[in-house]
């Protein structure tokens, strides 16, 4: 008989590089594989487990709509869609919620309303989209375009039209673009996560703005990642104070279920009439009955904590032996090291601790709730492992 290493190994498609680990049960930021050793989780399964593993409320929230109506098609109304829209309106001050599965999705939709919006406002040619290098959007064709990474590309060409790139950080370079091309919007992650863990810098944001408003563009915050209070703040575009036009989010939202959302603002809330797009389990009764319970639980006084967890990884993890540099916001952190960033994430995971990778440096995103004492005995072990 086949173990589940081998079983993937010959049925699976190896689209994956996996850490040789078999994860099968935990709860809170505890996880134990398959042959019962114990780590503390700092990966959250990339920001998608909220409040850690097998959380208590969440479950009760979760199971009790399954005992109910597991799913019911678009073609109905379903309460807590209705409910979870309503929440994200109130929170984020924007005007409607398109629910899809993935955070791909969810830029797809985003995507396809800038360009409805700009046929609509500015005429059929306004259709390129401004996008950022070193950004990750997703892997359709459409994100896959809009992803600022060639390496992403190169094996599915021809990719589809009508994305830019520009440098991150650089107003110039998007100026220079604008100019050069028929936009309709400008689209970015408040943090850019798989391209390194590094935070936008606010003058570049707010020229984002001021860009967008003279040139007549929408603003896309892709808030898959750095969404649903990763950053200390309930979406990652407030920590600058901004108002986007259309905000996608996904990965933490639905705290371990498939769940994406796009968030319309003023200017776009009636640009996808009836027909114009759709998804057969967007909005999913299930796992939107766990994102209400998730989105309930992100208040101040999580956020607050979340922004003193931070501050303590950024204290204990600058300047130690063997750390280059430490970026990020909230409890979204990449780390250069000086040993090779899969040497580390190796040692750190015997001596019983799941770190994940971003591009060359290690990165953190443990759960929101995650319990001072593990945290610490989490970054000693890191610590331990950077030294050289
Ligand atoms: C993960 C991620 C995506 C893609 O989300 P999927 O759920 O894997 O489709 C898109 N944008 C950002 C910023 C992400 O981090």
């Amino acid at each position: 008989m086949m173990n589940t290493k081998e079983l993937d190994q010959n049925y699976v498609a190896h689209t994956y590089g996996r850490f040789p680990l078999t994860l099968v049960s935990g709860k809170g930021s505890h996880v134990f594989d398959d042959e019962g050793k114990e780590y503390v989780d700092l990966g959250t399964g990339i920001a998608v487990n909220t409040f850690g593993i097998a959380d208590d409320e969440w479950i009760a929230a979760v199971t009790a709509q399954l005992g109910k109506i597991q799913h019911t098609s678009n073609l109905y109304y379903s309460e807590p869609c209705a409910n979870l829209a309503q929440m994200l309106c109130e929170r984020t001050g924007m005007k409607k919620v398109f629910f899809s599965n993935s955070g791909a999705e969810a830029n797809e939709c985003a995507i396809k309303a800038a360009r409805k919006w700009g046929e609509k406002t500015k005429g059929a040619e306004y259709t390129t989209i401004i996008t950022l290098k070193d950004s990750f959007h997703g892997r359709t064709l459409a994100t896959l375009a809009a992803t600022g990474q060639d390496v992403f590309h190169k094996d599915f060409l021809p990719m589809p039209e009508g994305f830019v790139y520009a440098e991150a950080n650089n107003i110039d370079d998007v100026i220079r673009l604008v100019d050069a091309n028929k936009c309709c919007a400008i689209m970015f992650e408040s943090v850019q996560g798989e391209g390194g863990v590094l935070p936008l810098k606010k003058e570049f944001v707010k020229g984002l703005v001021k860009v967008a408003e003279e040139k007549n563009l929408l603003l896309i915050a892709d808030e898959v990642q750095t969404g649903n209070g990763r950053t200390g703040q309930l979406y990652g575009y407030m920590n600058f104070d901004i108002t986007p036009d259309l905000v996608s989010t996904a990965k933490g939202l639905g705290g371990g279920l498939p769940l994406g959302a796009t968030m319309f603002g003023e200017k776009v809330q009636d640009v996808l009439g009836a027909g114009m797009h759709g998804s057969t389990f967007g909005g999913n009764p299930v796992a939107c009955a766990g994102a209400v319970n998730v989105l309930s639980r992100i208040g101040e006084k999580l956020l607050f904590e979340v922004r003193e967890k931070s501050a303590y990884i950024f204290t204990a993890l600058e300047g130690a032996e063997g750390i280059k540099s430490v970026s990020g916001m909230g409890l979204m952190i990449g780390i250069e090291t000086e040993k090779d960033a899969s040497e580390v994430i190796t040692a750190c995971r015997e001596k019983g601790v799941l770190v994940i990778k971003a591009k060359s440096k290690v990165r953190l995103l443990p759960a929101l709730n995650i319990p001072m004492k593990d945290l610490e005995f989490a970054i000693n072990v890191l610590k331990e492992c950077c030294k050289i």
